[in-house]
């Protein structure tokens, strides 16, 4: 078997250069841990970005895929498909929707949300009313309707002419929601807190003054919970930390355990406008990846994971607020549950580069912002070796700054 260089060196040739990669080969996991094609091991605190929230390779995941790959992978969604039919009710039991639609990633599920918004509104409120309000700093995806929702400079640059039809307004600032409103907008897509954006989570009245005015208005009001859903943040979904629910909703990330799979749910009323021919996907909802979402999504249910979410995510906060008062790099430790990020006044790279020579790996969004999206399963002991780690990292770049004035 190749080193873990030699792959580096493989893929320099052949792979096409959409990711900075780091120079990790991860080949095997097996709960908040992965090992390398060297053997080096790695504490996750990324998760394959929040996607292994039961761990890398949960048992009841593995047995499920294995189990349908020898029956059934794949046939079409010209036919009923049993384990979709299963993974629609158990969702909708769970959550404000009534009906489901399948597709393979998150993008493909916001895809979905903006084309139903765009039919449910046209046929319900007028030809004109096709205009989508989104949030500053939000991340939706990387097709061309999702990066015309995505409100960052950095997504959209080089590929204009982007889709009409796109509004967006700074997050958690309810009178520039209200003033973008007009007789063209149909809806307001909104992540309940903002991952790629930096951890942003708004204060605890926004979305209700964002339902009401949805009411008022008679808007549609999308919750993308890619990345807070399923969990991440100590309830299944993000929204029930406000006490409101969305019209409609796109989930994927953590939704199979690994697998690809994303899903767009609605209420049915608003899931009554696409009619036989309007959407569909190949792969959406395929038997095999719909096996292994029914055993993530019953695993996450029946393990106590959502429990476990908030214990450790309160103990990994107060553990950061812990190193927050030592490091004065350190501004702002913020989060819910197991979705936690800690600003600072550095770029937070080389904390991210030092972690990984000392077997953890961390993230950064914003530049300056180490974002903790560890599995939902990880324990104290986990915790506490990652924030050793951490402290001994943010100990020499203290030294190194002071050494330098
Ligand atoms: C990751 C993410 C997406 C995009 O999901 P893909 O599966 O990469 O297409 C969309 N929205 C949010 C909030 C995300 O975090």
């Amino acid at each position: 078997m190749s080193s873990a260089q030699e792959w580096i060196d493989r893929g320099e040739q052949v792979i096409m250069k959409t990711y900075g990669r780091y120079p990790i080969v991860p080949v095997r996991g097996e709960g908040c841990r992965l090992w390398d094609a060297d053997g080096k091991m790695y504490l996750d605190f990324l998760a394959g970005v929040a996607v292994n929230n039961l761990g890398h390779c949960h048992p009841r995941v593995v047995r499920a895929i294995q189990e349908q790959a020898a029956t059934l992978i794949h046939c079409s969604n010209y036919y009923h498909i049993p384990n979709q039919i299963e993974l629609a009710e158990l969702l909708c039991n769970h959550s404000f929707a009534d009906q489901a639609f399948f597709c393979n990633s998150g993008a493909e599920a916001n895809e979905a949300a903006i084309k139903l918004a765009r039919k449910y509104s046209r046929e319900t409120r007028g030809e004109n009313c096709f205009e989508i309000i989104t949030a500053a700093d939000s991340f939706h995806g990387r097709t061309m309707a999702t990066v015309s929702a995505t409100g960052q400079e950095k997504v959209q640059r080089f590929f204009d002419p982007l889709l009409h039809g796109f509004k967006h307004v700074p997050f958690n600032d309810i009178a520039a929601l209200r003033a973008a409103v007009s007789p063209l907008t149909c809806a307001i897509l909104l992540e309940p807190i903002q991952g790629e954006g930096g951890v942003k989570v708004p204060s605890s009245d926004y979305f209700r003054a964002v339902r009401h005015l949805c009411d008022a208005q008679g808007l549609l009001l999308i919750f993308d919970e890619v990345q807070t859903g399923l969990g991440r943040t100590g309830k299944l979904f993000a929204h029930e930390h406000f006490g409101v629910t969305p019209d409609i909703m796109t989930l994927a990330k953590a939704l199979a355990g690994g697998a690809p799979i994303g899903t767009m749910l609605a209420t049915a009323k608003v899931a009554t406008a696409f009619s036989p021919g309007t959407h569909g996907s190949t792969f959406g909802g395929n038997p095999l990846m719909t096996a292994a979402a029914l055993a993530a999504l019953h695993a996450l249910l029946d393990e106590g994971l959502l429990e476990n979410a908030n214990r450790m995510g309160d103990y990994l906060m107060a553990e950061l607020q812990r190193l927050k008062t030592r490091y004065p790099v350190i501004t702002e430790v913020r989060g819910i549950g197991l979705m936690v990020g800690m600003g600072l006044t550095i770029p937070a790279g080389e904390i991210v580069k030092r972690g990984h020579e000392r077997g953890v790996l961390l993230n950064v969004t914003q530049d300056r912002v180490l974002r903790f999206v560890p599995p939902l399963v990880v324990t104290r002991g986990e915790i506490d070796e990652m924030i050793a780690i951490l402290d001994m990292i943010l100990a020499e770049i203290h030294s190194s700054e002071v050494g330098e004035e």
